[in-house]
């Protein structure tokens, strides 16, 4: 089994790296990426740990963007962690969140909900911020009964802490995946609120800007909703990826690794993939064959 779309406490997720794997591995995956918010700090946490001995550890991260004012997620696979264009975009977007963060605390503030940087620190520890951290301390604080509640009413798309500056951009997104070696995938396209042209419009722009993949299977998902990613993958020629977009165990949301199988006539993502073990040599020799090395 395979799963290409995880989260760690290293972002918005609940487990530690190393207890991820172990559940991934217990549920007998064999070949995972950890594709925390625009971080790649549990990745390389496990990068020498024996762990990763025990299934195929793909890096992965999953960048937040904006494009015609709506928030899309692209997964970056199988990119070399040390290229420069990647961590650059990183560096950029953890700016963008720590600015975010204090934004929405002072919209918070204004309406009469106060919350203090040190308060959403003390659940972040040291991580990046991201709107679940500070849903947690509303709940915490009484301002909502719960996390979803305070998604529902303030933070979810649309709400007052719905702020999207300061994002890269698609395209950025998608070349700093690519200049580093790996692969841009369309995260989770079903759940966008948008209509069919504009979502086509998605997909062909972030083709035009080197983008190969799409999630065709995301979670749980109705054999329908499959269908329909697995129909655009094949018109638009993209490659085809699934990942659980597992956060936290939870008896309605899809565990790591159990996802159903893609469309036998899909080209599966990994096939893109020059990483056969967890060394960097792959990805040197994939940019080379690439012509884009930077030696
Ligand atoms: P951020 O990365 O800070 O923009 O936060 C987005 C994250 O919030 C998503 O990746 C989800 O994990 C989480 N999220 C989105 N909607 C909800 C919701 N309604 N309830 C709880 N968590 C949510
Ligand atoms: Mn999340
Ligand atoms: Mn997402
Ligand atoms: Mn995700």
């Amino acid at each position: 089994m395979i799963d290409l779309h995880t989260h760690t406490n290293a972002s918005d997720g609940e487990l530690l790296p190393e207890d991820l794997l172990t559940r991934a591995i217990n549920n007998g995956v064999s070949q995972l990426a950890i594709t925390d918010h625009d971080t790649i700090q549990g990745y390389l946490s496990l990068q020498n740990h024996s762990i990763t001995q025990k299934l195929q550890l793909i890096s992965g991260v999953e960048i937040s963007t904006t494009w015609q004012g709506v928030g899309i997620h692209i997964v970056g696979l199988d990119f070399d962690v040390e290229h420069e264009a990647i961590t650059t975009c990183l560096k950029q977007q953890n700016r963008a969140r720590a600015l975010r963060a204090t934004m929405i605390l002072e919209k918070l503030a204004k309406a009469n909900m106060p919350i203090s940087l040190e308060e959403v620190e003390q659940v972040t520890e040291g991580r990046q911020i991201g709107r679940p951290h500070i849903a947690a301390v509303m709940v915490a604080k009484g301002y909502v009964n719960n996390r979803n509640q305070a998604f529902k009413k303030y933070l979810g798309a649309g709400k007052m802490g719905d702020i999207k500056s300061g994002w890269v951009t698609l395209s950025t997104a998608v070349e700093a995946i690519t200049a580093s070696g790996g692969v841009a995938v369309v995260a989770h396209p079903d759940h966008y609120r948008m209509t069919r042209t504009k979502l086509m419009t998605l997909f062909d722009e972030f083709k035009a800007y080197g983008g190969q993949a799409i999630e065709v299977i995301s979670g749980r998902q109705p054999h329908s909703i499959t269908e329909k990613y697995a129909h655009i993958a094949r018109e638009k020629g993209f490659y085809a990826s699934l990942g659980s977009d597992f956060h936290r165990p939870l008896s309605y949301a899809c565990d790591v690794g159990k996802l159903s199988d893609l469309p036998s006539d899909l080209r599966p993502v990994w096939q893109l993939f020059s990483a056969k073990d967890n060394s960097n040599n792959a990805h040197f020799e994939k940019r080379l064959s690439n012509g884009s090395a930077t030696v």
